[in-house]
């Protein structure tokens, strides 16, 4: 049996169709309800009670509701669990309804917000200390490009890279959501997908020059087509979800991917620089560097290490701020002080562009902007300052009309919710003040009306009370109701419950009114003000976003002297050669590990440079390898952030590209052939690495049998060295391959050290020069606890093999006449040629049946 569905299911089916792949919460008066599906998925993700209510196509319709007022903190788990929530509000009310169209009228409700996880501004969504990007991938005229948005703080980037470093930048930005037209090949299973139209680049400018109020996009930089129709789809997108309503972005930044050094996916991965390989923060390059005292520079300080410069005079300004505060402890102290009790004026400005400010959010920035202009002050009169300083001090200042406008407009305390009023001060305004005034002279003629009544009737008890619904009225207990029940008695009797009777006066009636309309009229000119006072925020917001940035400066340097200071850290000096040479190198996050558990991290040295590009490193498992590859490339990355680095003395060259590879084996959790994921990675370095590059290789070659892994681990070595030419720290295990030293004369062989010491293998965790003596597996095998038994079993079947080594000449038997990777190459193109050239020399219509074989034979010779 079908039944016509009623009139709000009609409402809500068109609203649910407008959004289709969100989960709707549809305003019902003090509750959102989710209805049908959305419903069973909320009860599940939220673990609240699914019911039912009505039918609809003669099955019942599954329901479940969220308080308003507590709304926030469901939504963070729906975002959180990767929903999108589209939000319909009642955009009338129930009395305006009834009076245009009758008693039974269905309010009107429209989807006023799309919520999603890249375009949050709600403070208890975010995180304080993490960007949260929302990014489109644009393609156009055969190129790609990103377009970034953080809409909490109005960042703004538009990067413009090749096809193969999308990957990269990706990860790079660690989106919270990624935006793509349906028809994009680069879409996963997570991308939201938009219209097609969204991405078209010419739409896409038109779009752009409206919102900037432009006339070309010329003055961002040259953008290409792709740039454009990212940028595009991205504010569409924006538009899409905020119904109309883009929120606060500043003009776009344009990012060129020549500008920063570039990491791909897997080298980010395998150095954890700002999450571990399981996701977290903790454990992290970023959480063992992150001395940082506010929201803003815990991200921007994320961002630095996420993309390291490759501008030395940039990298050489943030370090020269860094050494300036590391220097001055008591300037350092102060600023870190000052710095932490500012509230992130930022984000602030943020929720109030998106027309969900507070104003608390103007209190916070009166609180920010003050404390800025004062840092400002005691910044700018500091005999030489850096230049980087010198360029940031001015930043914190000039907002001083706002600041005073706030400082007499607001209360000291101005509260989240606007809707009861008394955030303006009083003084500034007078016919704010005299509206109160008003509303506590006629709250102080009731309480006097009171006792008039007290005296007047006798009875002690009365009282005047308010409520919503009856407003100011008067309270007897109901065995004294009796005398004000009589219709003389001056009493309008309103309402009798359980134990009290309720009365009305025309005198307390008329106070009421004067108490109530004063009270609406000072409400309504509280709210004008704040439209106003945010407004004059909203005028200055580029200005107050770029304060914000200097802060979040500011705090990032004082940050790193912190961390360079506690830790004995050095100034990097950044040099334009293939040259890397740290001493006393330590890996901050091991070395964090290494002194929890009361141990001592021993640093070493690093020395590599153009007649020495490529270090082999052996020795026994557990001996120190990766740590000492990993620390080297981390040195890289908090360099050219512009950060001291953990070390006694640090020269580098700056690195174009970074790359780090861990053979297969240690990465067993991924799905693919952990192998073919080895080869796949591996082969990018080898097309990718420039003589800039550095590499760090760590027991590349492990994930097959032993005689590919050692065949590869030859060649890749081989071609690192002659081919791409880049710095290289190559960790190994086969230690066959030291024989490559005595060809490849850039190349040469060091060891971590260890010790058998009665009987027991001590590693000493300290790289020397030259190769391993020997490979000390069987001692790690004992000092893991394998039992003596089987030690003493393998000790045996070693003896054997060892034996048959020296007889055939062991693992790398005859590769010592195998020609030197250029030299095979080079052989190969000869041999092509002189069998082109003879091809190229054949008359076939002149040969002889005969001759033509001898020719096949001859050619098959040659190859
Ligand atoms: P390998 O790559 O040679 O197998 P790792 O670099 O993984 O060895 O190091 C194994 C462990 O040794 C680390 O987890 C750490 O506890 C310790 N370690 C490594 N390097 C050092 C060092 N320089 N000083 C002190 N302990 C170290």
């Amino acid at each position: 049996m079908t039944t016509t569905p009623t009139p709000m299911m009609v409402q809500y089916l068109a609203l649910k169709a407008e959004a289709a792949d969100c989960l709707l919460f549809y305003r019902m008066g003090d509750f959102f309800e989710l209805f049908f599906d959305d419903a069973k998925i909320a009860s599940a993700v939220l673990d609240i009670a699914l019911t039912a209510r009505g039918e609809h196509g003669g099955e019942k319709v599954a329901m479940c509701g969220v308080p308003v007022h507590a709304a926030t903190a469901y939504l963070q788990r729906l975002i959180k669990a990767g929903h999108r929530v589209a939000i319909a509000e009642q955009t009338e009310s129930p009395e305006a309804a009834r009076k245009a169209r009758g008693s039974k009228a269905l309010v009107n409700r429209a989807i006023v917000r799309v919520v999603t996880a890249g375009t949050l501004t709600e403070e208890a969504l975010l995180d304080s200390r993490a960007d949260n990007w929302c990014v489109a991938i644009g393609e156009a005229a055969g190129g790609v490009a990103l377009a970034a948005a953080d809409v909490s703080t109005g960042r703004f980037e538009i990067v413009e890279l090749p096809r193969h470093a999308l990957g990269a930048e990706l990860a790079r930005l660690a989106a919270a959501e990624v935006v793509a037209a349906e028809t994009s090949e680069h879409a996963d299973a997570a991308t939201t997908l938009r219209p097609r139209a969204d991405f078209d680049s010419t739409a896409a400018e038109a779009r752009l020059k409206r919102l900037y109020g432009v006339a070309t996009l010329d003055g961002f930089g040259e953008l290409s087509r792709a740039a454009v129709a990212a940028a595009g789809g991205l504010v569409a997108y924006l538009d899409h979800a905020a119904k109309g309503d883009v929120p606060f972005l500043r003009p776009p930044r344009l990012a060129r991917a020549a500008e920063t050094m570039a990491i791909d996916a897997a080298t980010r991965e395998s150095l954890e620089i700002t999450c571990t390989a399981a996701g977290q923060r903790k454990g992290s390059l970023l959480d063992a560097v992150d001395r940082t005292v506010t929201g803003a520079g815990a991200r921007l300080l994320a961002s630095d290490l996420g993309a390291p410069l490759m501008d030395a005079e940039a990298i050489g300004a943030r370090l020269a701020l860094v050494g300036f505060l590391h220097d001055d402890a008591g300037l350092r102290d102060g600023l870190r002080a000052s710095l932490r009790a500012l509230p992130d004026i930022g984000r602030a400005i943020g929720r109030l562009a998106a027309g969900r400010g507070s104003p608390r959010d103007l209190g916070q920035l009166r609180a920010g902007l003050d404390g800025a202009w004062q840092l400002g002050e005691r910044l700018s009169a500091l005999g030489d300052a850096p230049p980087l300083l010198a360029d940031l001090a001015p930043q914190l200042r000039g907002h001083g009309e706002l600041i005073d406008l706030l400082k007499r407009a607001l209360v000291p305390m101005p509260p989240i919710d606007a809707g009861d009023g008394g955030y303006i001060a009083p003084g500034y305004d007078a016919a704010l003040d005299e509206l109160r005034d008003t509303g506590a002279g006629g709250r102080r003629a009731i309480a006097q009306l009171e006792a008039e009544m007290r005296t007047q009737t006798g009875i002690a008890a009365i009282k005047v009370r308010h409520n919503n619904v009856l407003g100011y009225h008067v309270e007897v207990p109901a065995r004294s109701a009796d005398a004000l029940m009589r219709p003389d008695s001056g009493f309008t009797h309103r309402q009798t419950l359980a134990g009290v009777v309720r009365f009305n006066t025309p005198a307390l009636h008329d106070l009421a009114s004067r108490v109530t309309q004063a009270g609406a009229h000072a409400l309504a000119a509280e709210a004008a003000h704040l439209e106003e006072l945010t407004a004059a925020a909203l005028d200055r917001r580029l200005a107050i976003a770029a304060t914000a940035d200097a802060l979040a400066r500011l705090d990032v340097a004082a940050a790193n002297a912190e961390r360079a200071a506690e830790g004995g850290w050095c100034r990097p000096a950044l040099v334009d050669e293939a040259c890397f040479a740290v001493e006393g190198g330590r890996h901050p996050v091991v070395e964090a590990a290494v002194a929890k558990s009361g141990g001592r991290f021993v640093a070493n040295d690093c020395r590599l440079s153009e007649t020495s590009r490529l270090w082999l490193v052996t020795g026994p498992n557990m001996g120190g390898k990766s740590t000492f590859l990993r620390q080297n490339a981390l040195i890289a990355v908090l360099a050219q952030a512009g950060c001291y680095v953990p070390a006694t003395s640090a020269t580098l060259g700056l690195v174009d590209r970074l790359f780090s590879r861990v053979g297969a084996s240690d990465n067993l959790a991924r799905g693919r052939s952990t192998f073919m994921v080895e080869m796949v990675e591996t082969a990018a370095i080898l097309a990718q690495a420039t003589p800039r590059s550095f590499v760090i290789l760590d027991e590349v070659g492990r994930g097959t049998s032993t005689y590919d892994g050692l065949a590869i681990a030859w060649a890749v070595v081989e071609a690192i060295h002659e081919d791409n030419r880049c710095r290289c720290l190559f960790a190994t295990h086969y230690h066959e391959l030291t024989r490559l030293a005595e060809r490849c004369d850039a190349l040469s062989l060091h060891h971590v050290r260890a010790r058998e010491w009665k009987g027991e293998l001590v590693l000493l965790h300290e790289l020397a020069d030259g190769p391993a003596d020997r490979s000390y597996g069987l001692a790690v095998a004992r000092l893991a606890g394998m039992p003596p038994a089987t030690v003493a079993r393998a000790k045996a079947v070693l003896a054997k093999l060892e034996a048959g080594r020296a007889k055939t000449g062991g693992l790398a038997a005859g590769l010592d006449d195998l020609p030197l990777f250029a030299a095979a190459a080079q052989a190969e193109e000869e041999t092509c040629d002189a069998i082109r050239a003879e091809v190229e020399a054949l008359d076939v219509d002149a040969l002889t049946p005969r001759e033509a074989l001898e020719t096949l034979y001859r050619l098959k010779s040659l190859a």
